[in-house]
């Protein structure tokens, strides 16, 4: 299965009905972003910028972002490329950044609470994004993101700097949605953000009040939970009602039994694992988008994420 896998990784990602998912892949720089374009990946739907910052002594310069953006954006050749925002903070420190110590850093000043606090490191990252050339599918979002004012001054630094760097080529902007109430708000957020990539690890984190990292809880926060399913299936109504698209960047993406329920809630991009790119793309040409649609509606009325799972046939 898995050479047939690789063999068709090139080809679209159409459900047996002709309905196209992108699928595009989660990378931490330059060598995966090349090594996602052989395995068929579409593009990169989540680009984690904090390679960059952590693990110097000190802030990387616009010139240094840019040039590691460039070279990002140059592997993919015209196919999307989404940054994200430094997402730091909380239990993620930087050396040079000290930060006080937080009792609960997972509900802390992390992500673009962060960016807010210390707007000089979010405005040089901003304007080394708006310089990348010769990409027409651009786009950025920001981490964390719990409110619309959040969004709204992050966004007038983006068109302050699209101004000052005088670029012309349209760039994206929008959200990474991992906290339950941007899901919840998303018709609100729909109305001013480009696009939605939704987080499930944060969000099913924060969904569940469960840790992630927990050694006993984190096996049991399964963003298969029909909880989860419906915070993702709000997002996509809100969205879709003012005509913006919809990926999913968190793991859940990349685990092949989730493939037709994500995209029966109508998830029109996954963005997945280096690795698991031909596994993904093949999933979903499993599948018609009626029979999808009919396993999202089985899943959204099951009582746990095991009986979610238990819908979904592992062998196909
Ligand atoms: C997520 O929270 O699902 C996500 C994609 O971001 P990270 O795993 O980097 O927090
Ligand atoms: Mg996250």
């Amino acid at each position: 299965k898995r050479k047939a896998d690789i063999a068709a990784a090139h080809e679209d990602a159409t459900t047996t009905d002709g309905h196209r998912i992108e699928v595009v892949a989660n990378v931490g720089g330059v060598a995966e972003a090349e090594e996602a374009v052989r395995l068929g990946g579409e593009g990169v739907g989540l680009l984690r910028s904090e390679f960059l910052f952590l693990e110097r002594a000190t802030a990387p310069t616009e010139q240094e972002q840019r040039a590691i953006y460039q070279d990002v954006s140059d592997a993919l050749g015209q196919r999307p490329l989404i940054i994200r925002t430094l997402d730091v903070g909380g239990d993620k420190p930087l050396p040079y950044l000290p930060l006080p110590r937080e009792e609960n850093p997972f509900l802390g000043v992390r992500g673009v609470r962060l960016a807010i606090d210390r707007p000089e490191i979010l405005r040089t990252q901003i304007r080394a994004i708006l310089q990348v050339q010769d990409n027409s599918r651009l786009g950025m979002m920001f981490p964390m993101i719990s409110s619309l004012d959040e969004f709204r001054s992050l966004r007038a630094v983006v068109d302050e700097e699209t101004r000052n760097t005088g670029r012309s080529e349209p760039v994206q902007v929008g959200i990474m949605v991992e906290v339950p109430s941007a899901a919840v708000m998303a018709e609100q957020f729909a109305r001013e953000a480009d696009f939605f990539s939704i987080g499930t690890n944060d969000l099913t984190q924060y969904t569940l009040a469960m840790d992630r990292g927990h050694p006993k809880l984190a096996p049991l926060a399964d963003a298969m939970s029909p909880a989860v399913l419906k915070l993702i299936g709000q997002t996509v109504e809100g969205a879709h009602a003012h005509g913006k698209w919809v990926g999913v960047c968190g793991g859940i993406a990349s685990d092949e039994q989730a493939v037709p329920i994500l995209v029966g809630l109508g998830v029109d991009e996954l963005s997945v694992s280096v690795p698991a790119l031909p596994s993904i793309k093949a999933a979903v040409r499993q599948y018609s988008m009626s029979q999808c649609r009919e396993f999202a509606e089985k899943a959204l009325k099951a009582d746990s994420a095991a009986e979610v799972r238990a819908l979904v046939p592992l062998d196909y």
